[in-house]
């Protein structure tokens, strides 16, 4: 295979490049360096491109022969998708829609999409399987949900061939200690009591201790990123090989609530991280939890980290190992 992965210098997209370039696949990271890092790609040819210069695109494609895409390249902020509207509609709607063209005018016709747990919304039933409704309650996950609406029509039409990977919270880092979470404003949870706790921040705010849950705080499932990157092989693999479209959730199939993290990453850390209590944040639903079953029985995924301490560990290693993250001005 010959993979471009437009957002490859991102945090996802850097740990499914480093697992690529370890089975011997051919990788191009294709990244515009907006919220992505130079320094996150460390093997691979780098083409600095965006996802809206169709001359570029098309010209990568046809330079190293890609035969598959794993597109990132995308906003991904809950809380700025409710007031930015229109940048996530720009870059994830019309921005993929782009790309899409590009392929498809070049004969590329394989693809492993990003998407979300926010499609689902305030889902019905808990574990969530890929059947139940898909409502956003945000901006972020409705454009999701539109390009995967999208490419079904384009695979019906146009002979696409994706899977799209519904992910829930990623998190953690590589065991090597080189790449990770760093996000210019950090706005996800574990990274937030993790810089807390090293005192990098003057607190953390819990987002709302009134939600329909066992603590009041939001319930999440959260997932390696080395476990998602997993997936991502095993969905361009399936691909390769003629598997037909299809849509995964990725999630470990246990709940924690925002207070269970923040102890899990005290004991981590054996450091106390300072907390308040605050506001709702408009799109939060109160619980996401993940049936896998469906990508298990198909793909044969088997998640690894699926101990939060453990997996909190690997993030922990990255922050104290790169406290000012990657160090450049590139986020
Ligand atoms: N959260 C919080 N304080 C923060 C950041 C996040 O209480 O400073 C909560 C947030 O409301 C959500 C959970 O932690 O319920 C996970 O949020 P994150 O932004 O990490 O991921 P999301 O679920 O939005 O993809």
């Amino acid at each position: 295979m010959r993979v471009l992965v437009t957002g490859g210098a991102g945090y996802i997209g850097s740990h499914i490049v480093r697992l690529l370039e370890k089975t011997g696949e051919n990788v191009i990271v294709y990244d515009n360096l907006v919220t992505g890092h130079q320094a996150a790609v460390k093997n691979s040819t780098f083409v600095n491109g965006d996802i809206f210069d169709s001359e570029l695109l098309a010209a990568t494609i046809k330079k190293y022969d890609i035969t598959s895409v794993i597109h990132f390249a995308a906003y991904s902020l809950v809380g700025v998708s409710m007031v930015k509207p229109q940048e996530y509609y720009h870059n994830n709607v019309v921005g993929t829609l782009n790309l899409l063209d590009v392929m498809l005018a070049n004969g590329v016709k394989q693809l492993v999409f990003s998407s979300t747990a926010a499609v689902y919304g305030e889902p019905e039933n808990s574990p969530i399987t890929e059947d139940m409704p898909q409502n956003p309650t945000n901006v972020y996950g409705r454009t999701k949900l539109i390009m995967e609406n999208a490419m079904a029509d384009y695979s019906r039409s146009y002979g696409l061939k994706y899977i799209a990977l519904r992910y829930f919270n990623a998190c953690g880092a590589d065991d090597a200690g080189d790449i990770g979470e760093d996000h210019s404003p950090e706005t996800h949870l574990i990274p937030l009591v993790l810089k807390a706790c090293m005192g990098k921040t003057p607190g953390l705010k819990i987002f709302g201790d009134d939600y329909p849950t066992h603590d009041g705080t939001c319930v999440r499932d959260y997932i390696h990123v080395n476990d998602l990157a997993q997936a991502h092989l095993l969905a361009l693999k399936a691909l390769a090989s003629g598997h037909e479209s299809a849509v995964y959730n990725l999630g470990n199939g246990n709940g924690f609530s925002v207070k269970e993290i923040i102890e899990a990453a005290e004991a981590v850390t054996g450091l106390t991280a300072p907390k308040e209590m605050a506001l709702r944040r408009a799109g939060d639903p109160a619980a996401l939890v993940a049936s896998s079953v469906k990508i298990r029985q198909d793909l044969g995924w088997q998640p690894e980290y699926t101990d939060i301490n453990k997996l909190i560990a690997t993030a922990w290693r990255w922050h104290q190992d790169n406290p000012n993250g990657f160090g450049d001005k590139s986020c």
